[in-house]
């Protein structure tokens, strides 16, 4: 079934992009949309297939033309999904996946209440730690007031995991990949993947869920205000 929206957020250093790039060769019929950023380019990335890299004043000048969906300030850059990603996506018959942070989704969700939201999780403080230092490792960049700045900003975006439909934990990665293509599946109507798919809903008390959130400092309660379901 075509016209799925899906949003995934994660805290930086979680293993979204992992994850995101095993989906992508396991699931067909699924679109990526390409943000605008502000940000410069990093490594190999290129203009046009991970992001649309664009200048400030040109961000702004798209945020007066209403050409966003949704946007926000991440890290001290514009981030933002055109409009025209969600119609390029219905032209193809494809479902599209948005990969943005917690501000943007919530934007998306208030606007499209029908959209699909995964909220990712890494499995506690010390691991996300260990790999935001083997990331920044392999990339040859040290900088550890950056990996203290993104597990701080990690606590605070955790605390919205209740806004979110599913849930799921980045631990061992076949598990997290294989929920998260029930999820997609499950969504799809494909009913064999309902059960694997139900143990991610934020709606179902999750042990696992309530033992991270603890970890990070939250209490792990199911909140009152569930906007998504
Ligand atoms: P994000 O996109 O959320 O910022 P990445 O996908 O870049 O995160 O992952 C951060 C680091 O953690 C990378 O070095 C990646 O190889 C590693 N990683 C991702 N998932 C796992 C996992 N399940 N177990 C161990 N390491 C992982
Ligand atoms: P990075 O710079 O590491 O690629 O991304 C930093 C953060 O920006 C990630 O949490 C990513 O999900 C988020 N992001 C990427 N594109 C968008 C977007 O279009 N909108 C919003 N709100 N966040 C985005």
């Amino acid at each position: 079934m075509a016209g799925i929206l899906f949003i995934i957020s994660a805290p930086s250093g979680s293993g979204k992009s992992t994850l995101v790039s095993q989906l992508r060769t396991l699931v067909e019929g699924l679109e990526f949309s390409i943000s605008y950023t502000t940000r410069a380019p990093r490594g190999s990335e290129e203009n046009g297939r991970e992001y649309y890299f664009t200048t400030r004043e040109e961000f702004e000048r798209m945020i007066a033309a209403d050409d966003f969906l949704e946007w926000a300030e991440v890290f001290g850059n514009y981030y933002g999904t055109a409009i025209s990603a969600l119609r390029h996506a219905k032209d193809l018959g494809k479902d599209l996946l948005l990969d943005i942070d917690v501000q943007g989704a919530l934007q998306v969700m208030k606007k499209m209440p029908k959209a699909v939201s995964i909220f990712i999780l890494p499995p506690s403080p010390q691991i996300l730690e260990q790999r935001l230092k083997n990331r920044s490792a392999a990339e040859k960049v040290t900088d550890e007031a950056i990996i203290q700045k993104r597990l701080a900003a990690a606590k605070g975006e955790m605390t919205k995991v209740w806004e979110y439909k599913y849930a799921l934990v980045n631990d061992v990665l076949e598990n997290a990949v294989a929920e998260l293509r029930a999820i997609v599946l499950s969504e799809r109507g494909e009913q064999e993947f309902d059960d694997l798919a139900k143990t991610c809903r934020t709606d179902t008390a999750s042990p696992k869920l309530s033992a991270v959130l603890e970890a990070f400092g939250d209490k792990g309660q199911i909140s009152t205000v569930n906007v998504n379901l």
